[in-house]
């Protein structure tokens, strides 16, 4: 007999994780606090599109769900610059046709992991319902329904797919459980829209396979397609100080900042200063947590390891931890308390480092885009790639494009970064690029990636 496993949380995590769990022959349910986005028209809440890629797909694939996810993809093959002049500078994310990310609405990949999950039968949502308590020693949640009335719900494994401001995790914490840490970014964003294009040739008003970046140093302003021809636009900037959240008081500080900053914006949104001062301002923040299990409960997803959107890389993780937390069950038999201690040991210190990875690339997004020598040393990184295929992978191309675990793709970035500081020095062109020192220092400082690594 299979185990009751109960997720709580029908995000994108929770709902991937019981098709998994469904397919496997368990009995679950998910509890989720919101109304169905299936059937009610509710906001998707924060970031109505996400890059989705390879950690994310490979899940997919793998439940045979791909070909379904496909018809909800945009490809964005790599970042267009927009500079202050409205100039365009479009920059490749890899070298190879398949290295790509892809814009996916939230809305729609949920709703489509929910179908699957309740076609494997084995799978009951059941929605506004919130917890109220876990009782860990009788393996039993609490939860308040639609009408008020509490109601106890027995579990044999209980996994906390509960997002960011996670009850699962802070009833830990309750418990006696150390080691959890949240941090705030001093930085917030906001959700704008660019309408489709009603008149022109296609719907897209601006290049429909880019993600488009306005990087201005201290801030930025991206923008992902959507199916329908819209894009969405966040702004990203400090919360205080002289450019910031707290300055744009007025409609026009607003029309008066774009208009300065984002001129070629301001003239694809025609209601931007309403828009703006009517959608909600959300907030960013890392949580990184040691233990994500505690009894017979276990963590996953952004209840575990919130991240900063800035590598696109978080539901990307969440899904790489269902896959792992698959794999864990296939190699212990469905040995749950083996599975929890191992998945444990496998994952936190990965998404510590996609978290300090999500870091870094804000900086890289928002100012090091804008210096010749960040072009030159993708350049030079992309040259040592086509040289080098085994040893020498760019950072983003080991996290967006291969399996390689973060935490070696973080290790393996630093020496990176080393070797093209040293090859980039005095250079100003790839084409004077010492092709001698090169190979040295390839050869002493990497390693051999495996077939595994660079699948
Ligand atoms: C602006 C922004 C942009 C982003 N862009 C990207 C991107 O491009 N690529 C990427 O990979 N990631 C991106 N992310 C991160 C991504 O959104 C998250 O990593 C992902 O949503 C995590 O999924 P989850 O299922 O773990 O949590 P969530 O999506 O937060 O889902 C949690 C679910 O739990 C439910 N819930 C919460 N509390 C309770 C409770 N007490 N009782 C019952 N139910 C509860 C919620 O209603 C929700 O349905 C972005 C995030 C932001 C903020």
């Amino acid at each position: 007999m299979k185990q009751n496993v109960t997720i709580i949380g029908a995000g994108l995590v929770g709902s991937m994780m019981a098709i998994y769990l469904g397919k496997r022959g368990y009995k679950v349910d998910v509890f989720d606090k919101l109304p169905d986005i299936r059937k009610e028209s509710i906001s998707a809440g924060r970031s109505i599109n996400l890059a989705l890629a390879n950690r994310g797909i490979r899940p997919m694939v793998q439940l045979g769900i791909i070909d379904k996810v496909e018809t909800l993809l945009i490809p964005m093959k790599g970042r267009m610059l927009h500079d202050v002049e409205g100039e365009l500078q479009f920059q490749s994310y890899g070298q190879k046709p398949q290295e790509v990310i892809y814009s996916v609405s939230r809305g729609g990949l949920v709703s489509l992991l929910r179908d699957e999950a309740e076609a494997t039968d084995n799978v009951t949502f059941h929605f506004k319902q919130v917890i109220d308590s876990i009782d860990y020693d009788k393996n039993c949640i609490n939860l308040i329904d639609k009408t008020e009335q509490i109601h106890p719900h027995k579990f044999d494994i209980l996994l906390g797919a509960d997002g960011a401001a996670s009850i699962v995790r802070n009833s830990y914490e309750n418990h006696g459980v150390s080691g959890v840490s949240s941090e705030l970014l001093s930085h917030s964003y906001k959700e704008l829209t660019i309408d489709e294009d009603d008149n022109g040739p296609n719907r897209y008003k601006i290049d429909k396979n880019s993600l488009h970046i306005w990087p201005r140093g201290e801030y930025m302003l991206i923008a992902l397609p959507n199916l329908d021809g819209s894009f969405t636009v966040t702004l990203f900037m400090p919360n205080k100080g002289e450019i910031s959240f707290e300055s744009l008081t007025s409609k026009e500080a607003v029309n008066q900042f774009f208009s300065d900053q984002f001129s070629d914006v301001l003239d694809l949104i025609p209601d931007l200063a309403e828009m703006f001062f009517e959608n909600p301002t959300g907030i960013l923040g890392t949580i990184r947590c040691e233990q994500w299990n505690y009894k017979n409960a276990l963590l996953i997803g952004d209840s575990a390891h919130a991240i900063v959107p800035f590598h696109g890389q978080g539901m990307n993780c969440g899904f790489e931890d269902c896959y792992a937390l698959n794999a864990l069950l296939d190699e212990h038999n469905d040995d749950w308390q083996k599975v929890m201690d191992s998945f444990t040991e496998v994952r936190v210190h990965n998404a510590n480092a996609i978290a300090d990875m999500a870091l870094d690339n804000y900086i890289e997004m928002r100012d090091s885009v804008r210096d010749p020598k960040f072009h030159l040393k993708k350049a030079i990184a992309f040259e040592l790639e086509s040289r080098f295929p085994k040893q020498f992978v760019p950072r983003y191309s080991m996290v967006m494009f291969h399996h390689i675990s973060y935490a070696r793709a973080q290790s393996r970035g630093e020496i990176q970064f080393g070797i093209l500081n040293k090859l980039s020095d005095g250079i100003e062109s790839v084409e004077q690029l010492d092709l001698v020192k090169a190979e040295k220092l390839v050869s002493e400082k990497l390693s051999v990636l495996s077939e595994h690594d660079l699948s």
